[in-house]
């Protein structure tokens, strides 16, 4: 657990959230600010910046998150009309939060490129 990390705090529970899912690797949230009908956060419970900071070994975790996800997705009822699934990186990336972290978005569509 990093010291001053908003999610490590969400994830060991000492700040409160609606949990999605939750498992040994990895909690999914409803983001407290929503910008889609569906907006929740996929994160891992290890303390890693973002994904700059990623490497081979994490395969098996990026893996397990992202068939959460889906099933996630499937739950929500978001799985057939289609949802984007995006992390930022750094600043001009638009990364607020530095604990690695997935947006799992849908609900609505969605434009291309991102503004
Ligand atoms: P980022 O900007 O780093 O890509 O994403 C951070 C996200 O965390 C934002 O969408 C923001 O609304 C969300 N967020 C910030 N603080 C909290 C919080 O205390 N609880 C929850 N559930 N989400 C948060
Ligand atoms: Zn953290």
């Amino acid at each position: 657990m990093a010291e001053d990390c908003l999610f490590c705090k969400i994830v060991a529970g000492e700040i409160p959230s609606t949990q999605v899912h939750a498992d040994d690797l990895i909690v999914a949230i409803r983001d407290i600010n929503p910008r889609a009908p569906t907006h929740i956060l996929l994160m891992p419970r290890e303390h890693i910046r973002s994904a700059a900071d990623l490497t081979e070994a994490h395969g098996p975790l990026l893996g397990h998150l992202f068939a959460v996800a889906a099933n996630v997705a499937r739950q929500e009822g978001i799985a057939d009309s289609g949802y984007r699934i995006v992390t930022n990186v750094g600043r001009w990336g638009g990364q607020t939060v530095d604990h690695l972290h997935f947006h799992l978005m849908g609900g609505r569509a969605f434009t291309w490129p991102p503004g």
